[in-house]
């Protein structure tokens, strides 16, 4: 009897140690992200709606594929960045852009208590799909080591740059470097154009950041009423916190329907921070950079 019911105390014991160990083992991982120091008595709801980010789908491209926002914080003031406007052809753009979301996911008290920062990692999905051949997140190592499939995957699926396609200037041809390019069959005729615009109208962004490359120069913006002030000052806090050159007005060549030129035109700052070639992603510039915009926007 005695042996018996000792032999049940261990059986007992076994089972609750190998229960205990097999919650440890099979739960998932428990590691929160970081909560700001502002929200640590608040409910689950509010932490959850402040430190996640907010994903959307703001519209979708020529094919049919999704543009998302992803949007972290709740400050008053609110700033866009976006990549990949000439997709496929800019790639690193949308590696940064990840990047970005990735680190924002990981330090959401990055994001001081005054700002709300939306990204836009791929504002040109169809041009990304011509040349990795998938559909969302990929790899620098997916990329064919092709340059003219690159430079077809600059435009979107009607072979229009949509960074032509804006109202400021507008012309049906614009142009690249050398080359003549289709700048749609009106201002905004292309549906990635109109999402962006869309997306602007919709959120009042204090300023927008587009990532292109290649110059390693943070460019200004105006339409035809000349470069905002405020368009200056975020342009060099940047380009001196990235160590990239600041240059008021891109002149390299006559450039009509620019994203950035309708912008100044409806009075929100905009910068275009050309990364130094196509590859790299130069994530600690850009991240200097963009906590540098952060800094700046500390209320005074
Ligand atoms: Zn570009």
């Amino acid at each position: 009897m005695q042996s018996s019911k000792r032999k049940w105390i261990i059986i007992a014991g076994v089972s609750l140690v190998l229960i205990v160990a097999s919650i440890f083992i099979f739960s998932p991982s428990k590691k929160e992200k970081e909560i700001p120091a502002n929200l640590i008595d608040s409910t689950p709801e509010v932490i959850k709606e402040v430190v996640g980010p907010k994903i959307k789908s703001i519209g979708t491209s020529v094919q049919g594929r999704k543009i998302e926002s992803y949007t972290y914080g709740s400050g008053a003031t609110h700033i866009a960045f976006v990549g990949g406007v000439h997709g496929g052809y800019e790639w690193n753009t949308i590696l940064l852009a990840y990047k970005f979301i990735d680190y924002l996911n990981a330090n959401p008290s990055i994001v001081p208590s005054y700002l709300t920062v939306s990204i836009v990692p791929n504002a040109n999905p169809d041009g990304m799909f011509k040349v990795v051949g998938k559909e969302g997140r990929f790899l620098a190592t997916e990329i064919p080591k092709d340059d003219k499939l690159q430079a077809s995957g600059r435009f979107n699926a009607n072979n229009v740059d949509l960074n032509r396609n804006f109202d400021c200037e507008w012309k049906p041809e614009s142009t690249w470097r050398g080359n003549v390019v289709s700048a749609g069959a009106s201002v905004f005729s292309e549906p990635e154009a109109k999402v962006l615009r869309d997306f602007v109208q919709a959120n009042k962004f204090k300023s927008v950041i587009f990532w292109h490359s290649q110059s390693g120069i943070v460019y200004g913006s105006d339409c035809e009423n000349g470069i905002l002030p405020e368009t200056v000052n975020i342009m060099n806090t940047y380009a001196k916190a990235a160590g990239y050159g600041a240059v008021e007005k891109f002149n390299a060549y006559k450039v009509t329907g620019d994203s950035e030129g309708w912008l100044a035109k409806i009075g929100i700052p905009a910068i275009t921070v050309e990364l130094t070639n196509h590859e790299s992603i130069e994530w600690e510039k850009n991240l200097a950079g963009m906590k540098a915009l952060f800094t700046y926007y500390t209320p005074k």
